[in-house]
């Protein structure tokens, strides 16, 4: 997968002037983040970090990683109604992930209540390596979906400009009209805008849950901008102030003080260390509410790990999707090797084989945002420690995908521009919007491209392993 600047990167002189224009027009075009020291303001600002040059994506994984979203957005919605497989899925794992077990016992109070909530919004993104074969050939693999707090969409919109930049100024205006135009954070306003909609009250606000501490509000920003285009409101706020201002009416219409809200955006609620008491307690009255979440608890939980490992099972799409066996065809193409660790025979051999040969397979908790699994030695203890115990249920097995590696140079503020074999992860946002049992909309977004240093196995952006790029089609 050879490009042709792969020979400026010998260049060392050439790459700091490249450098330099590339970071000006990064954080021209709003390419930004707020600084570490100080994640409460926009006062300071740094770029977000990125690639130098766009990087190889084989353009029929892109167009198929873009044909199978929609029949993702339907898997997803299809395991968020289906309580019966939730609860099977997940039995084993709550009995030893407190974390996980505390989603399920919201969701289980919820349904027991009973669903106010007829509006739905998914607002996901799922993730691919390509693998490479012995003979050279890539296939496209999902590394995981992402159902709650899908980020970078909107930062994704302005990195082809300062990519299209860098190749104009080299003269390869050609190359530069390659990399494709992309701005998910539109589609995702939209699928926002049609669950307020339909939630059907004017004067209702979208309510964006997040920290204060929140580096990445310029991302945020750009869907809240997005929707103002379309005169919805959205108000920022913390789970703090749910607790604080937030309430139901006896329809459980929610409110925060007098403002009633139509649709909750999670931007934050996605990680064990996000929640204190009174958070859960908040998250609770969200999800008892009408408003329409993204995503509710059923759809939070549709991403777990060990949700992806058990759609894997024989069977299970077809079950899940019945009369749409192209869509199943599709989605499992995309599947990697996925292994149960659940007791029992067949947990005993996943885990003989990872100990066998531990560079073919990653350990996963049930966490996301990055830096939890395990690699290497590092899972070859984990499992020695696991394997008689029941807690092994909250992992799951994970064939690690080697995709070939390939030259590029990454930009971070504050540290020299780094020439490293890299690798990337492609994303896929994708929008639905159900009311009641009607599918009304179906859509992908726009793409992410992530690229990190071959040395680094774990870890996105936010993480601060992997940068933005941009995929070059080949
Ligand atoms: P998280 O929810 O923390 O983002 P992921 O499953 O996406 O968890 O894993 C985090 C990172 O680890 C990915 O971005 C990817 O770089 C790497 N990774 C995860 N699964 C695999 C895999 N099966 N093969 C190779 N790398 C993987
Ligand atoms: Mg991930």
């Amino acid at each position: 997968m050879a490009t042709s600047w792969g020979s400026i990167l010998q260049d060392e002189k050439q790459l700091e002037e490249l450098a330099k224009q590339a970071i000006d027009r990064a954080l021209a075009e709003g390419m930004l983040l707020r600084s570490a020291q100080n994640p409460s303001s926009s006062d300071v600002v740094t770029y977000a970090p990125f690639t130098l040059f766009p990087s190889p994506v084989p353009s029929t994984l892109l167009e198929q990683a873009y044909a199978v979203q929609m029949d993702f957005n339907i898997l997803v919605d299809a395991v968020s109604q289906n309580s019966a497989f939730l609860e099977q899925t997940l039995s084993s794992t709550i009995k030893k992930d407190d974390y996980t077990a505390r989603l399920f016992d919201i969701y289980k109070q919820v349904l027991k209540e009973g669903i106010a909530q007829t509006v739905f919004l998914g607002l996901n993104r799922s993730d691919y390596m390509f693998q490479c074969g012995t003979d050279g050939s890539k296939a496209l693999k999902q590394i995981e979906i992402n159902t709650i707090s899908a980020s970078f969409g909107g930062l994704a919109s302005r990195t082809p400009a300062v990519h299209r930049h860098i190749l104009n100024v080299l003269n390869k205006t050609k190359e530069a009209s390659k990399i494709l135009s992309n701005n998910p954070s539109k589609g995702l306003a939209l699928g926002i805008a049609k669950a307020w909609e339909l939630y059907g009250s004017a004067n209702a606000v979208v309510l964006l849950i997040a920290q204060e501490k929140e580096r990445n509000i310029f991302d945020q920003r750009a869907i809240e901008n997005e929707l103002l285009d379309r005169k919805i409101h959205v108000v920022r706020g913390r789970f703090e102030d749910v607790s604080e201002r937030g309430s139901l009416d006896q329809n459980r219409r929610l409110f925060m003080d007098d403002q009633e809200v139509a649709v909750v955006y999670f931007r934050d609620g996605y990680m064990p260390s996000q929640y204190n008491p009174q958070n859960w307690e908040a998250r609770l009255l969200l999800e008892r509410s009408r408003a329409a979440k993204c995503p509710d608890i059923a759809t939070q939980l549709a991403g777990t790990k060990k949700v992806q490992q058990e759609l894997s099972r024989v069977g299970l799409l077809e079950a899940l999707l019945p009369g749409q066996p192209e869509a199943v065809a599709r989605l499992r193409a995309t599947f990697a090797g996925l292994y149960s660790l659940d007791m029992g025979e067949e947990g005993d051999q996943a885990i003989a084989e990872a100990l066998a040969a531990p560079g073919h397979f990653v350990l996963k908790p049930q966490r996301e945002g990055g830096g939890n699994n395990l690699y290497g030695e590092e899972m070859v203890q984990a499992l020695e420690q696991l394997k008689d115990s029941e807690e092994r249920a909250s992992y799951i097995l994970m064939e690690k995908i080697e995709p070939e590696p390939f030259g590029n140079c990454l930009l971070r503020p504050g540290s020299p521009a780094q020439v490293v074999q890299c690798v990337s992860e492609l994303g896929i946002f994708g929008v639905y919007v159900r009311q009641g049992t009607t599918l009304v909309m179906n859509k992908h977004v726009g793409h992410l491209l992530r690229t990190k240093a071959i040395e680094h196995a774990d870890g996105g952006v936010a993480a601060g392993v992997a940068v933005l790029d941009n995929p070059y089609p080949v």
